[in-house]
C-alpha cells in the first residue's frame, strides 16, 4: 500500500466520526503521490504523519447572557494548525454546523492555501457552533466579548492572528479586538479583517471576490482569451460573491444568476452588484429579519426570482461557475449539469464547495477546474498585507494594496500551472495547488527538524 494510502487509512480510522476532515485529507493526499515519489526523504522523516497532525487544538466554554436575561452556552474552538512558515493565520468561523471536524477540515485546506499567498502564515482555523441568524446587536456584540475572553491567551500578532470567515464579519472582528485591547492593554494586529479606522486594510472586504477573479482571467489570458462576453454563473450572494461579480463585470463579462439560502436570482442582462450589496447590507444590519435575495428583483424588474435551492444556477447554460457559498453545493448532478450546458472553468470562491465526485468529472470532461486553496486565496492574502501594514504602522492606498493582490494571484496561477507541468499533469490545477502549497511547508519542516 503506498505512503499516502495509508495515511488515508489513518485518519478515516482515527477520526470516523470527522467526514469533511476525511474528504480534505483525501483530497490533498491523492495528490501528492508524484512529489512523494520524487523526494523519499518525506516518508523517512513521517511528513505526511505531522503534517495532518494539529500542532494544537484549543477547546473552550463561550457562557453569554441574551436579550430576555437568559444564559447560553457556546463551544469555541482555535485549530492551530501548522506554524512552520509563520504565525497561524486563517478564519473564525460562527455557524450552528461548527464542530472540530469541520474547523480541522478548514484549518488543514488553510495551511497549503496560505503557502501559495507566498507570503510569510501558517495555517489555523477557529469558531463556534453559535447561530448568528436572528440574534441581535447587542448579543453578537456580548458573544463576541465572551469569545474573546477565553481566546485572547491564545492568541496574538507573532502567534495566531484571526480573522473572518461565514458568519463572522467586520462587525464581529470589530467587537473581538475591541475586547482584546480591554484585557491585553495594547493595540496590535492581532485579527485582520478590522475597520479602516482602526488598522484594517482598503481593500480587504473585496479581496476573496477580486482576487478569484484575477486567478481565472490569468487562465483565460494565458489561453490568448479573457472574460469579456463570457457568461457566468455564482453561487451565494455573500462577501465573496459580490465582489467576484463586480470584478467580473469590470473585466467585461456577465454574471446573469446568484443565489442565497431561500433561493436564486436570474437576471440576463447581468446581475447588478450594487443592488446586490444593498441586499446583503440590509441582511447583515439585522433590522430587517425578512430581507432575502428576492429583495433584488423588487429593483430589476426584468430579473426573475426562483424559490427553490440555490443549487437552480448550475442548471444553466454558462462559461464559467463560480460556487461563492460553502463546502459541497455542487455535486456530481450538477457537475453533469454544467457540462452538458458548455460550461468551460469553474473557479472555487468558497472552501471546497466541490465534492470529489464533481472534481473528478469536470476534470475529465475538459473543464479547467481551480481549487479554492488557490482560487480563494485573496482574502487570506490581504489578511497578511494587513499584518504587514500592522507592523509598520502605515496604511497603504487602495491600489497599492489591490495591485499587489492582482499580481499575486496572477502569479498564482503560474505556480500552480508550472507546478503541474513538473510534476507531469499538465492542466491539473488541484494537483499544482496541493503539490505547490504542501512543497513549500513540508521543506520549511525539514528544516526545522523533529
Ligand atoms: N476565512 C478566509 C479564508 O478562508 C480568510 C482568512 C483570513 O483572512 O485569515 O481564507
Amino acid at each position: 500500500m503506498s505512503y499516502v494510502q495509508r495515511i488515508i487509512d489513518q485518519v478515516k480510522a482515527k477520526d470516523p466520526d470527522q467526514p469533511e476532515f476525511i474528504q480534505a485529507v483525501t483530497e490533498v493526499m491523492s495528490t501528492l503521490e508524484p512529489v512523494i515519489e520524487a523526494h523519499p526523504e518525506y516518508e523517512e522523516a513521517k511528513i505526511l504523519e505531522r503534517i495532518i497532525e494539529p500542532e494544537r487544538i484549543i477547546q473552550f466554554r463561550v457562557p453569554w447572557v441574551d436579550d430576555k436575561g437568559e444564559v447560553q452556552v457556546n463551544r469555541g474552538f482555535r485549530v492551530e494548525y501548522n506554524s512552520a512558515i509563520g504565525p497561524y493565520k486563517g478564519g473564525l468561523r460562527f455557524n450552528p454546523t461548527v464542530y472540530l471536524g469541520m474547523l480541522k477540515f478548514l484549518g488543514f485546506e488553510q495551511i497549503f492555501k496560505n503557502a501559495l499567498t507566498t507570503l510569510p502564515m501558517g495555517g489555523g482555523k477557529g469558531g463556534s457552533d453559535f447561530d448568528p441568524k436572528g440574534k441581535s446587536n447587542n448579543e453578537i456584540m456580548r458573544f463576541c466579548q465572551s469569545f474573546m475572553t477565553e481566546l485572547y491567551r491564545h492568541v496574538g500578532p507573532n502567534t495566531d492572528v484571526p480573522a473572518g470567515d461565514l458568519g463572522v464579519g467586520g462587525r464581529e472582528v470589530a467587537y473581538m479586538f475591541g475586547q482584546y485591547k480591554r484585557i491585553c492593554n495594547e493595540w496590535t494586529g492581532v485579527l485582520t479583517g478590522k475597520g479602516l479606522s482602526f488598522g484594517g486594510s482598503l481593500a480587504r472586504t473585496e479581496a476573496t471576490g477580486y482576487g478569484l477573479v484575477y486567478f481565472v482571467d490569468e487562465y483565460l489570458k494565458s489561453k490568448g482569451d479573457s472574460f469579456e462576453g463570457k457568461k457566468v454563473v455564482v453561487h451565494g450572494s455573500g462577501n465573496v460573491a459580490i465582489y467576484a461579480i463586480q470584478k467580473v463585470s469590470q473585466l467585461g463579462g456577465k454574471v446573469i444568476a446568484c443565489s442565497d439560502t431561500h433561493g436564486w436570482v436570474e437576471d440576463q442582462e447581468g446581475i447588478d452588484y450594487q443592488v446586490l450589496e444593498h441586499v446583503y447590507n440590509k441582511k447583515r444590519s439585522g433590522h430587517d429579519k425578512g430581507v432575502t435575495l428576492a429583495m433584488y428583483v423588487e429593483e430589476r424588474p426584468n430579473a426573475t426570482w426562483h424559490a427553490e435551492d440555490g443549487r437552480g444556477v448550475w442548471q444553466l447554460p454558462c462559461d464559467i461557475a463560480l460556487p461563492c457559498a460553502r463546502e459541497n453545493t455542487l455535486g456530481i448532478e450538477d457537475a453533469k449539469a454544467l457540462v452538458a450546458n458548455g460550461c468551460k472553468a469553474v473557479g472555487e470562491g468558497a472552501n471546497m464547495p466541490t465534492t470529489i465526485e464533481a472534481t473528478e468529472y469536470f476534470q475529465n470532461n475538459g473543464v479547467a477546474f481551480f481549487p479554492g486553496k488557490a482560487a480563494n486565496a485573496g482574502g487570506v492574502l490581504v489578511s497578511g498585507l494587513e499584518m504587514s501594514q500592522n507592523a509598520e504602522h502605515l496604511s497603504w492606498t487602495f491600489e497599492e494594496v489591490d495591485g499587489k493582490l492582482e499580481t499575486l494571484m496572477r502569479g498564482m496561477f503560474h505556480n500552480v500551472d508550472d507546478t503541474a507541468k513538473e510534476y507531469g499533469h499538465e492542466g491539473n490545477f488541484v494537483m499544482g495547488a496541493n503539490i505547490a502549497g504542501f512543497k513549500k511547508v513540508a521543506d520549511a519542516m525539514m528544516a526545522q527538524g523533529i
